[in-house]
């Protein structure tokens, strides 16, 4: 067995081969993860880390694979889940004082599968209060850090997920983006995030935002390991009735051959795609300069590469934020409508007080101050006499959205665009304009408002040290070009 600050995980094929040659084993794998969480706590990417069980697990299947046949796909893979994805018998607040130390009775289904397949779940990453917000400084247990600048933020609002995978704290990370909490601290941080299509991976165990929107999601060092454990997690569910009964397609398979296909020494060309970018997206005033020189270089080196990159006119672009945040608002206010102090969560101490007072209570006492406004905002756009001026209006919108994405998917492969358009900034800088922060939500929202699959990928570096990356969209459910392109242009570097 070789040190265990020797240990480095490239990808989980590499690990895997590692641990059939005897190179390492899967209990040195969580001794290194859990030594490096300890060592990195200033990052606060982990709200609890379950060291004995994942060690006790890692144990089990070094016994099970003392042959070299390995237990399943993610044998010994080492992941984190976002705190709003149940784990049973363990803790699940949402980041938030709201859900106390409630314990989740049942595994989500990703979770089930991720347990099946051979995962270890070290432990519950930090995120944004009920995955509002895209700094995770919203969380009830402080932000967390960039490991790549600490004094910014990490993205959110799967924030600590991001930073775990980041700062190679985990090998790979489960989030969920209901308007881009995976893509967006995946481009902060400098890794891969995939949201999949709505339907293509059970919601069942993901505490709900928005309910039409919200997809669990992957945080990777690389596309392959993306498409390996989507693979194992996608599908059909009986216990979530929106996912579709699509077979999930051999992903990992299709990413190895695009990629045996685009490296120098392959005798077949790479495969040529036809992209299209929204002119509106690429000369938008809120996008960073150098996030647009760069964006716009590497669209030449992908046309010299044989692609052919169109720009298209989208006149939509600047509805869809207000579309998103009448429609998430709505559907939050009434998903949190559960919390009421009564059936678990947080109970006010307060007593001699009727009802409602106790609903009031409880509720002021357990929510931060984004989802208050949230709620507040959702249930005002649910209001008779409002309802029609803005809930029906923001729908009508997505259905037009959804319409010009079908014209737009019936000519393209895909459609890219900048992640977010400015860097990580630093935290607290944005904290006191929540319109700000939702502006800077422009191209992560349109994937959830029309239901396709989204990815960012690492390829950039800001003039100020920062990673960015780039966002790449394909039709609903065809996840399998989203990721063998993806694949491919991680091999065309900028
Ligand atoms: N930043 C967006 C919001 O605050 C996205 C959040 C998410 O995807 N969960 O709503």
């Amino acid at each position: 067995m070789s040190g265990l600050h020797s240990f480095a995980f490239t990808d989980i094929n590499a690990f895997h081969t590692a641990l059939q040659n005897g190179q390492t084993t899967c209990v040195e794998a969580v001794l290194f993860y859990t030594n490096a969480i300890a060592e990195h706590a200033h990052l606060n990417a982990f709200l609890e880390v379950y060291a004995d069980e994942a060690l006790a697990r890692a144990q089990q299947l070094d016994e099970a694979a003392a042959n070299g046949v390995l237990t399943g796909p993610l044998h010994g893979v080492v992941v984190g889940l976002k705190d709003v994805i149940a784990y049973k018998g363990h803790t699940l607040t949402a980041s938030s004082k709201m859900l106390g130390q409630f314990e989740s009775v049942y595994h989500a289904t990703a979770t089930q599968k991720l347990l099946d397949a051979g995962a270890i779940i070290i432990g519950r990453q930090n995120c944004d209060e009920f995955a509002m917000g895209s700094s995770n400084e919203n969380s009830a247990f402080g932000p967390v850090r960039n490991a790549a600048d600490t004094e910014r933020v990490s993205g959110g609002s799967s924030g600590g997920s991001a930073v775990a995978v980041q700062a190679n704290l985990c090998m790979i990370s489960l989030g969920s983006d209901t308007g881009g909490s995976v893509r967006q601290p995946a481009d902060f941080c400098g890794v891969v995030g995939i949201k999949p299509s709505y339907g293509r991976v059970s919601r069942y165990g993901l505490i709900a935002y928005a309910s039409s929107f919200d997809q669990i999601g992957i945080f990777s060092k690389t596309v392959a390991d993306a498409a390996l454990v989507l693979e194992v997690i996608a599908g059909p569910d009986a216990y979530d009735s929106t996912v579709s009964q699509q077979p999930v397609q051999p992903y990992s398979q299709a990413v190895a051959s695009a990629v045996a296909n685009t490296t120098s020494d392959s005798q077949s060309n790479p495969k040529t795609y036809k992209l299209a970018y929204f002119k509106e997206a690429l000369h938008h005033p809120s996008l960073d300069p150098a996030i647009q020189t760069q964006t716009l270089a590497y669209i030449a080196k992908l046309e010299a590469a044989g692609h052919t990159v169109d720009p298209i006119s989208f006149g939509l672009l600047d509805y869809v934020v207000p579309t998103y945040y009448v429609l998430t608002t709505a559907e939050a206010s009434s998903n949190l409508s559960r919390y009421d102090g009564v059936r678990f969560g947080h109970r006010t101490n307060k007593t001699s007080i009727d009802l409602t007072e106790m609903y009031k209570a409880s509720r002021s006492e357990g929510f931060g101050p984004e989802v208050k406004r949230r709620i507040l905002l959702g249930t005002f756009v649910l209001s008779e006499g409002f309802y029609d001026a803005y809930f029906t209006k923001a729908q009508q919108v997505r259905q037009l959205l959804k319409q010009q994405t079908d014209t737009i998917f019936s000519q393209y492969d895909a459609i890219l665009s900048p992640t977010v358009p400015a860097p990580a900034f630093k935290i607290g800088e944005k904290s006191d304009d929540p319109i700000e922060m939702f502006l800077a939500d422009i191209y992560t929202v349109y994937p959830n408002l029309v239901g396709i699959p989204a990815i960012s990928i690492p390829l950039f570096t800001h003039p100020n040290g920062m990673p960015f990356g780039l966002q790449l969209m394909t039709r609903s459910f065809d996840e399998m070009t989203l990721l063998q392109l993806s694949a491919q242009l991680m091999e065309l570097k900028p």
